[in-house]
């Protein structure tokens, strides 16, 4: 089967649907492919719509309706292994070193946290369309949950360095003790030693 998609010209694809393409010069959708209509019941409420119902737009379009039908198999079939894999690369890719109950340093942040947990869910129950976020600890105890990258410049798994103390206090001792005393003491025990050996 041929499932070439040539859209009419200048058509624009439908956002958030599949194979699906508006006019976008369209008077009743702007093409945005959707058309809003009111929906009464004048004995419920006479003044105001029960609810708004959103149709195709008549300048809709789609392939034929088995191709469509094809492209959907297709893209709904399990095991998609090319789409799986790359999606599944990028993730591994997004998070790094990172494991659940493991803990990390953000220099962004300056803060390091403890994943709690990395949950996985599938775009459109589509197992080949998987995403991730993760729930984290930070080091003062609150949570969040976010799918932020690894960043490899900027994240660590472990702690930073303490910061230097610099050079270390001089004992007060060493204050008052000038070089001129130090060798006089050496002296007078040198002195008090060729006594010694002369008595
Ligand atoms: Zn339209």
């Amino acid at each position: 089967m041929d499932l070439t998609i040539i859209p009419p010209h200048g058509y624009h694809a439908v956002e958030h649907a599949r194979w699906m393409w508006a006019d976008p010069g369209c008077d009743r959708c702007d093409g945005t492919g959707i058309v809003w209509t009111n929906v009464w019941d004048h004995d419920i409420n006479e003044y105001a719509p029960l609810y708004r119902e959103d149709n195709d737009c008549d300048c809709v379009w789609t392939p034929d309706e088995d191709v469509l039908e094809e492209l959907d198999r297709r893209y709904r079939a399990r095991g998609n292994p090319d789409r799986a894999r790359d999606a599944w690369d990028g993730i591994a890719k997004s998070l790094g070193p990172r494991r659940a109950g493991g803990w990390y340093w953000s220099k962004y942040w300056g803060a390091g946290y403890t994943v709690v947990s990395i949950d996985y869910s599938f775009y459109d129950g589509d197992p080949a369309s998987p995403s991730w976020k993760m729930t984290v600890q930070w080091d003062d105890g609150h949570h969040t949950t976010h799918c932020t990258s690894w960043d490899f410049s900027q994240d660590s798994c472990d702690r930073p360095p303490a910061r230097h103390p610099g050079p270390a206090p001089i004992p007060p001792e060493l204050h008052s003790a000038t070089p001129i005393a130090a060798s006089r003491r050496g002296m007078r025990s040198r002195l008090m030693s060729l006594l010694g050996s002369h008595c």
